[in-house]
């Protein structure tokens, strides 16, 4: 079923006051990312049915615990959705080691009319409603002022969900993009004008760092975290944002 929808905030999230460190952008291999393989349970000792199998779990990982999303809101965040004129699908539950996973996963392939968002992207309808709410209200008043009477027709990420902990270490805490919350912003492209991407522009003084200052600036709006060029190596060519929960509603927006 297709739908074009809208949601309004509702945090869920998780994490705890670590600043997240989020890592370079690999494109999302759903595939890859979503297993529920468990260790083989070991076999019980002959004779003794009730003795406990030896431990053969791997020792524990730091995992990620996704938020709940209730059909309410889910229904609410729908509606939302439609008003920004997103066109979206819900998608089958996903699940993976260490936590990962989306209840409720949406498939988002426009997130405002006529605004393509590529390639195919998962997220939860949470993180989704952030998207459209940042497009609608500060990536396409950016657009209108670029001289070229440009038209916003895509915006293309390098990753949405994706089971994977941060920075892409085998160690450490999971990545908010391990449960729905996170997208990697790579370009935007226009009818009319050649695209900008996102790339290290402090200086350069042109119209291109005035759009590219503008969406950042503003995503910190919509979004919880916001991590881009200049805030470490990784991200000098995505804008990462995610709507982790933190106490206190702390932003983290470089
Ligand atoms: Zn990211």
């Amino acid at each position: 079923m297709r739908r074009t929808y809208l949601m309004p905030l509702a945090f869920v999230a998780l994490a705890g006051l670590d600043l997240p460190a989020e890592g370079p952008i690999p494109l999302d291999k759903p595939a890859q990312a979503a297993t529920t393989a468990q260790p083989d349970p070991a076999p019980r000792a002959a004779g003794r049915p009730d003795a406990p199998p030896p431990d053969k779990k791997p020792a524990a990982l730091p995992g990620i615990t996704a938020p709940e999303d209730s059909e309410s809101a889910l229904a609410s965040c729908e509606a939302e959705l439609r008003k920004f004129q997103v066109t979206f699908d819900r998608l089958e539950p996903r699940t993976g080691e260490n936590g990962c996973g989306i209840a409720a996963p949406y498939a988002v392939t426009e997130i405002a009319k006529g605004v393509s968002f590529s390639p195919a992207a998962q997220m939860r309808c949470e993180t989704a409603l952030s998207l459209a709410r940042w497009v609608g209200g500060v990536v396409l008043p950016a657009t209108a002022t670029l001289p070229e009477s440009a038209r916003l027709k895509a915006i293309n990420h390098g990753s949405t969900y994706v089971c994977r902990r941060r920075n892409n270490l085998p160690t450490g805490k999971m990545s908010e993009h391990s449960i729905g919350n996170a997208i990697d912003i790579v370009d935007f492209e226009f009818e009319g004008r050649k695209p900008i991407g996102i790339v290290p522009r402090a200086g350069d003084g042109n119209i291109e760092e005035a759009f590219q200052r503008a969406v950042r600036g503003g995503a910190c709006l919509h979004f919880t975290t916001v991590l881009g060029p200049g805030s470490d190596a990784s991200h000098d060519d995505h804008l990462h944002v995610d709507i982790a929960d933190r106490r206190g509603g702390y932003r983290l927006c470089q």
